[in-house]
């Protein structure tokens, strides 16, 4: 019966067989991660039960948004969740850049210097920082920017770090994923043992981790290994596919503070920013976080080993653990990269019917490509592929709302690449 579904959807019989196979391996790891959605989905239930979460929340606001009991509940939620002090979690938040922008500008002062030490972070934060000229950047304001690579063998630099720490450093930036470079996601654990040497350095540096499709993949959050602060989108794991906008910073009180001043205006802070009518989705998004995380896990492990299978660089690999959304699969090829794609987009509830193009989105310095077809535009918590268009030719997949959706998107992937023989049909 099934079958026929998929034939009717356009997966031929092969394609199909071949997914089939690869995932009767896979009990055992879907087990482990319904285990840790189980785990998160507690701590999330008792954060909302703490703060009798009541249909007075969701009533929202309007204007300068005073007295918003839903908004500030909800960001006591995301602090007992994630094991902050406080939290800012507000549409008025743009997006993942702007939550991290917004995060840096308001904690480093003219004369501060930031540290990345696990390399060059995720693209958009190169103008964030000024690596990249651009204007409004950190650089513009006087706040130096040093890096330290993460070693060849993705290792921590500690005598590098050690070095780069100086007078200057106020603030270190840690990013959790991966993002589009092909250096591997960092474990909270891992992630705690660089945030106790760089402690153990300069005691009170901040330590912030851009924690973007880290959320709920493990079972514990960078808070609880002794970050300072951690920052991230609605838009991915933390909303649930629910969120239309959003992101969020929780940690430290004086961190929030801070973020809250420079977000409103000084003097008005977390009093000022109406929630209008989108928290009613922020609490369910963040209710339904836990198992939509799990899905797209699912779905990144089930496309790991469909295309390790086949003889293609998968990151992680298909047996490695994980520690975010995110499978990137290289193909050193143009062709089979825009056709992984198109079969990604074929699979979409929403602009099915369309061709992604590659284009020279902003912030990005080579042209990306997108497949999406999402409710919420750009969200890539939903079944979703990216990435820049050159050598060496990697995309980058995430998402799907439910695992048989995810499952559909890449057998459908599959399916385009076996169409126009760019996969090794002998290894099916
Ligand atoms: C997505 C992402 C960002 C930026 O978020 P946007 O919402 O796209 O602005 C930053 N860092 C990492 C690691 C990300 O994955």
């Amino acid at each position: 019966m099934i079958t026929k579904a998929y034939k009717n959807l356009g997966i031929c019989k092969e394609v199909y067989e071949f997914g089939m196979k690869i995932e009767e391996e896979l009990k055992e790891r879907f087990d482990e991660i319904d285990k840790n959605a189980e785990a998160n989905q507690i701590k999330v239930l008792a954060a909302m039960q703490k703060n009798k979460v009541s249909a007075q929340c969701f009533e929202g606001s309007t204007g300068y948004g005073y007295n918003d009991y839903g908004r500030d509940t909800l960001e006591k939620v995301y602090a007992d969740t994630f094991k902050g002090e406080d939290a800012l979690v507000r549409p008025q938040i743009t997006c993942g850049t702007h939550a991290l922008a917004l995060a840096l500008m308001s904690n480093l002062r003219p004369g501060d210097e930031l540290l990345s030490p696990v390399g060059k972070p995720y693209d958009t934060l190169e103008e964030v920082i000024g690596i990249r000229k651009s204007v409004g950047s950190l650089a513009e304001y006087n706040i130096s920017y040093r890096q330290v690579d993460l070693l060849s063998d993705g290792s921590f630099d500690f005598d590098g770090i050690k070095k780069a720490i100086n007078e200057k450093t106020k603030l270190v930036t840690i990013q959790r994923s991966k993002g589009y470079a092909t250096r591997p996601t960092l474990s909270v654990d891992a992630i705690g043992e660089l945030i106790a040497f760089i402690k153990s350095v300069k005691p009170d540096v901040y330590c912030m981790v851009d924690n973007c499709y880290g959320e709920f993949t493990e079972d514990k959050e960078p808070l609880e290994v002794g970050a300072d602060m951690i920052v991230g989108s609605l838009i991915k794991n933390p909303g649930g596919g629910l969120a239309p906008i959003g992101g969020y910073i929780v940690g430290k009180k004086e961190c929030i503070e801070n973020a809250a001043y420079r977000l409103t205006s000084p003097g008005l802070g977390k009093e000022v920013g109406a929630s209008l009518g989108v928290i009613p989705s922020f609490y369910q998004g963040f209710f339904l976080a836990p198992t939509v995380t799990a899905s797209a896990l699912k779905g990144a492990i089930f496309a790991a080993n469909i295309y390790e299978k086949l003889g293609f660089e998968v990151v992680p690999n298909g047996s490695e653990s994980r520690h975010d959304i995110i499978q990137s699969v290289t193909f050193h090829n143009r062709d089979a990269m825009l056709a992984f794609c198109e079969g990604i987009q074929a699979a979409a509830p929403v602009d099915s019917y369309v061709t992604p193009e590659p284009w020279a989105m902003p912030g990005y310095d080579s042209d990306v490509v997108m497949a999406a077809g999402a409710f919420v535009q750009g969200s890539s918590i939903e079944l979703s592929a990216d990435g820049p268009v050159k050598e060496p030719y990697s995309v980058f997949f995430q998402g799907g709302l439910t695992y048989p959706h995810a499952k559909v998107g890449i057998l459908m992937s599959l399916q385009k690449l076996y169409e126009r023989n760019l996969v090794n049909k002998d290894l099916m």
